[in-house]
């Protein structure tokens, strides 16, 4: 049969680190230097994960700080998280763990399907130069059992692959629930 397999994605992050940069490129397939801050937009798309289709709504958020509130339209009903934060801000980095603790406090669970986006590296060479080492992405990604990847918005480079991951977790997630 023909089952049409809906995935809610949150896209989660400090401000300005190219979280509608990131939706943009993969649902447009163009870039923007301007910045306009998001309220909060919803796209959909088809995202194919090894011969399967998943419907995927996408939620692209405003974009959250260490005052921030959990609401509970990021957490019922979510499959799983996309928490970006970009290789030249330290600040964006901390904001990640930040927000992952948020949804784990907020959901009652111990886990939840997640990748963790390290964003802008093309700017890896100009000025803010890179300030979080892959080392530092991977190891943040392996304590809370998320994926993990680096990208650039502007130069297409690896944008598919964050939402590949992030289907790749929800599906192991639901491996997990079909055991006995
Ligand atoms: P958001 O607030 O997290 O949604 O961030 P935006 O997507 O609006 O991006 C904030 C700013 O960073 C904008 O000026 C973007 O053009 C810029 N930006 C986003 N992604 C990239 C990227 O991959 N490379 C570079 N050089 N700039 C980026």
């Amino acid at each position: 049969g023909n089952i049409l397999r809906r995935r809610k994605i949150v896209v989660m992050g400090s401000r300005s680190v190219g979280k509608s940069s990131l939706v943009k490129q993969f649902i447009e397939h163009h870039f923007a230097d301007q910045y306009h801050p998001t309220i909060e937009t919803e796209f959909q798309k088809v995202v194919n994960y090894r011969g399967v289709d998943f419907e995927c709504e996408i939620v692209d958020t405003a974009g959250q700080d260490e005052y921030s509130l959990m609401s509970s339209k990021y957490v019922i009903g979510v499959h799983g998280y996309i928490l970006v934060y970009s290789v030249t801000s330290r600040n964006s980095f901390n904001m990640v763990q930040n927000v992952y603790n948020k949804i784990l406090d907020f959901g009652g669970t111990e886990a939840v399907p997640c990748v963790i986006v390290g964003s802008k590296t093309d700017l890896e060479s100009s000025s803010p130069n890179r300030q979080i080492e892959q080392s530092e992405g991977e190891k943040l990604a392996q304590q809370n059992h998320a994926a993990w990847v680096e990208t650039s918005a502007k130069d297409n480079v690896n944008i598919a692959q964050v939402f590949e991951l992030c289907i790749a977790e929800i599906e192991k997630g639901s491996d997990r629930n079909l055991k006995p």
